[in-house]
């Protein structure tokens, strides 16, 4: 029944998120930097604490990683070092007392970890200085994703450590990096001023530092003669316009590949780029509509059919009609103009509406008006739940079956 495919790709796993190359490509400059800020280590001194930040898929992960891996190495070197660097993914943990737990059992052994609950905020504490300080040598703690925590205790403690007198033995150095700047605007002056002694930032990648990415992982991913000339520009085009995110071309790069591979050609065409983009595309409106509330949908779905009357761009007062309409029909209340208007945001922040402000004129008072952005059967696919309970629209019962139109509404 099973087959192995082995045209397109020899390592498609090379194209992966989690894959580490041996060169990053296009960061001398910022790798530079951070190389300096790291130097202290070597030098067998206290570490710095250091504050990463830029936008997802710049690098940042891999970066650190490739930075540590050859500080690690080099160490070894020194008779007198003795380096530990521990990282833990921030995502999914929220509070200080979460990460403390969790780095207590990476200094751990499997047979000795603690619960992750239960224990007084200042017992994990203890704790956590207790093992740092029975590692000794110098600790750098790596916290990725560091902005996905809502108290700064931990951010506080662990950098005043030393200075508050809970380390003896242990140098440990903190690295922080977060893909919102704005959690650094908003943390406590005092740990500010601790956790961000260097500051590094990783800018954007343009056209051609993702051209160089993509054809560094495309060499190793690909067999040779499959990328029709071409294919590397436009995946690196279209994710310098989205948001200079390397992750994300790397992924079109991929989806491109694997419609190769389904539709059996031996090439990957420009084409196939694109509708690699569609397809991905879909899916990111799939994932945003199904984050709505119920109410949400029902906004959307009734601005999708008086788009597909030709209604649109349509004035809120205008939609709720349809929308009141269709909410009586599966027993729910209505909401109220406004709270429907901020329905309306979030869908045009989400991109699948756009909104347009517009002038009465010498009367004065703006008000907006509103369409649908996005495919309109992409949307009614993403919309398929609702549509069903609600039953089909006349303006779009064309786009499916006859025997599910359960009514009409006007
Ligand atoms: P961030 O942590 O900033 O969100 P990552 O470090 O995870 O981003 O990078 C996303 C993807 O892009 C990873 O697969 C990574 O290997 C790749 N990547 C990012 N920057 C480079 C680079 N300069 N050279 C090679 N690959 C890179
Ligand atoms: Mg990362």
């Amino acid at each position: 029944m099973f087959e192995r495919d082995t045209d397109i790709y020899c390592n498609r796993d090379a194209l992966r998120e989690d894959y580490q190359p041996d060169e990053l490509v296009g960061r001398d400059d910022e790798l530079n930097r951070y190389k300096t800020a790291l130097q202290p280590v070597i030098n067998g001194e206290q570490p710095n604490n250091i504050f990463l930040y830029g936008k997802t898929g710049v690098g940042k992960t891999a970066g650190t990683r490739f930075l540590l891996d050859h500080l690690v190495d080099d160490a070894a070197q020194y008779d007198d070092i003795e380096l530990t660097v521990k990282m833990l993914n921030c995502d999914g943990l929220s509070s200080s007392y979460q990460i403390a737990t969790r780095l207590v059992n990476k200094f751990r052994n499997e047979s000795n970890q603690i619960s992750t609950t239960g224990y007084p905020r200042s017992t994990v504490y203890s704790m956590l200085w207790d093992e740092l300080d029975k590692y000794g040598g110098t600790i750098l703690i790596v916290l990725d994703e560091v902005d996905h925590i809502n108290d700064d205790s931990i951010l506080y403690q662990l950098p005043r450590a030393r200075a508050n007198g809970n380390l003896s033995e242990a140098k440990i150095g903190i690295i922080g990096i977060s893909n919102d700047f704005s959690f650094r605007d908003d943390l406590s002056p005092k740990v500010k001023s601790s956790l961000c002694e260097e500051e590094l930032q990783f800018p954007a990648y343009d056209a051609q530092e993702l051209i160089e990415i993509l054809q560094q992982r495309a060499d190793v991913a690909f067999h040779d003669d499959v990328l029709d000339s071409g294919v590397i520009e436009l995946c690196a085009a279209y994710g310098a316009k989205d948001a200079g995110d390397a992750r994300q071309s790397l992924d079109l790069l991929m989806k491109a590949g694997d419609l190769a591979r389904d539709r059996d050609t031996e090439t990957i065409t420009e084409n196939l780029v694109r509708d690699a983009r569609e397809e991905l595309e879909r899916g990111r409106i799939r994932e945003g509509i199904s984050g709505l509330t119920q109410h949400g949908h029902l906004v959307l779905y009734a601005l999708i059919t008086l788009e597909q009357q030709g209604e649109t761009p349509v004035r809120s007062r205008d939609i709720r009609p349809r929308y009141t309409s269709f909410a009586e029909q599966i027993s729910v209340d209505p909401l109220v103009p406004r709270r429907m208007r901020d329905h309306l945001g979030e869908l045009s922040m989400l991109g699948i509406i756009s909104a347009v402000e517009r002038n009465e004129g010498r009367r004065g008072g703006t008000y907006r008006q509103y369409s649908v952005d996005m495919d309109v059967n992409m949307v009614l696919t993403a919309l398929e739940e609702t549509i069903t309970e609600v039953g089909v629209h006349e303006s779009v019962a064309d786009k499916f079956d006859q025997d599910t139109t359960l009514g009409k509404y006007t």
